[in-house]
């Protein structure tokens, strides 16, 4: 109950906690729908947003969000259910009635592993009054609960569905992503991460992990804390302070090693698009002496 209730007290996060995320100023004014060209932010993103942005907007500037007037840190994206941005947006949750992001996900979870735990105990009890009513023929001198038959079957179907969903957030924590980035990697439908990539041995092209993938005991750590009580209880282990370390859902550590394929990989397409246009200009100029020729 207490992790439920944290889940909604605490909220997801939101750029808008930071002061310093918001844009105050635009090249036109954004609520101005006559004029057709997206407005443009008239100043620059915080450096301690910028030092650690990966990902940019279509116009390679850094991403912001019009409707909230604020810049939009890697990993945030708008909820439309809500109206605002979310750190580390996971998803919308109808049961909470509340977006689970970058500060109640721990508390989201343990509320999943905890009610599914005590969903199975339920079962396990209630099964077990029910096999002895029926072992020792006691139906046939008095009625069965109603109660108990339902408090049976739903504790069965809730722990069932609610395991699952455990599992599935457990396993998306081992990897370090969200639900809505790993719809992203699965279908790569914006072209998000171009230089994700390398190729095998025998000049496969393959992806690489995800760049937040710190390893899995690491990935746990990043949402769970580094004590058993953090593990196990509902106590906060990030901070919503802006310029402070990686714990405030602005920031986020990365993994070095595909940070450097990376790298590799945009310097190489650098050095290739050079070489192309280098041989489309030449091809263009033999032409040129060709005519005048
Ligand atoms: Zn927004």
């Amino acid at each position: 109950m207490f992790a439920y209730f944290r889940t909604i007290h605490t909220g997801p996060g939101s750029p808008l906690d930071y002061p310093q995320l918001r844009i105050n100023n635009y090249s036109e004014n954004p609520l101005d729908n006559a004029s057709r060209s997206s407005p443009r932010p008239d100043q620059e993103p915080p450096e301690f947003m910028t030092v650690h942005t990966l990902k940019l907007g279509g116009n390679q500037g850094f991403r912001y969000c019009s409707k909230c007037s604020c810049w939009k840190p890697d990993r945030t994206h708008h909820c439309s259910k809500s109206g605002k941005c979310i750190l580390k947006m996971d998803h919308y949750c109808p049961w909470f009635s509340i977006c689970i992001g970058y500060f109640n996900y721990k508390f989201f979870v343990q509320f999943l592993c905890y009610t599914a735990i005590y969903c199975w105990v339920v079962f396990g009890v209630s099964v077990k009054i029910l096999y002895d009513i029926f072992a020792t023929d006691k139906y046939q001198e008095e009625y069965i609960s109603i109660n108990l038959i339902l408090v049976c079957v739903l504790s069965l179907t809730f722990g069932f569905s609610l395991t699952l969903f455990a599992l599935f957030s457990l396993y998306m924590i081992s990897k370090n992503t969200t639900t809505i980035e790993f719809q992203e990697q699965r279908w790569n439908y914006r072209g998000a991460d171009r230089y994700n990539y390398e190729f095998d041995a025998n000049g496969k092209q393959k992806k690489l992990t995800n760049i937040f993938d710190l390893g899995r005991k690491q990935n746990f750590k990043e949402v769970f804390g580094e004590s058993w009580g953090a593990w196990l209880l509902p106590i906060s282990v990030t901070e919503k302070v802006a310029n402070l370390g990686f714990k405030n859902g602005i920031n986020f550590k990365i993994n070095e090693e595909v940070y450097k394929k990376w790298c590799t990989n945009a310097e190489l397409q650098n050095q290739l698009n050079e070489q192309l246009s280098n041989f489309k200009d030449r091809v263009r100029r033999e032409r040129e002496s060709y005519v005048e020729v």
